[in-house]
């Protein structure tokens, strides 16, 4: 996610985020939000939502990785959980099921990556525009001489 978005979540929940300046062996936070900036909502609405529950201080719950899995669903950890902070987190994982990370468009699929990073949840448009196959590229390439006719203005 591009460092903007990230700070726009540290400013508004720097309690919950708090390990992101720790050493990375003990937390992950460090990496930043390791995902795309579709799911940036679904981060965001999961966040202000354990804030609302999450008591203060010391034992507060902090968010210590946020990356996508092999599966291409969001995977969120964190530490000092209480079981309705565990169900906002399994939330917005399942939501991550559906969302394009990407575009954030509604409703994506699970598409199998070609890549050694595994599956993405993505949609049909950022599906297309991700690939690298030659197919689209060809077939535009055949269009080009059939719309040439159109454009002859001829001129009396
Ligand atoms: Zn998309």
């Amino acid at each position: 996610m591009d460092s903007q978005l990230e700070n726009k979540l540290y400013e508004r929940f720097p309690h919950l985020y708090r390990e992101r300046s720790a050493p990375l062996e003990s937390s992950r936070m460090g990496w930043g939000f390791q995902c795309d900036a579709g799911w940036y909502k679904i981060i965001y609405e999961m966040s202000k939502e354990i804030q609302r529950l999450a008591v203060s201080g010391e034992f507060a719950p902090a968010i210590t990785e946020v990356r996508k899995n092999k599966d291409g669903t969001l995977y969120v950890e964190a530490r000092n959980l209480t079981p309705p902070i565990a169900d906002i987190i399994t939330n917005a994982h399942e939501k991550s099921r559906l969302t394009c990370e990407f575009c954030s468009y509604q409703p994506a699929f699970q598409r199998s990556g070609t890549s050694s990073e595994g599956a993405k949840i993505a949609c049909g448009r950022c599906c297309v525009k991700t690939r690298t196959s030659p197919h689209p590229a060809r077939r535009k390439g055949s269009k080009r001489p059939r719309r040439a006719p159109d454009t002859i203005v001829v001129k009396r």
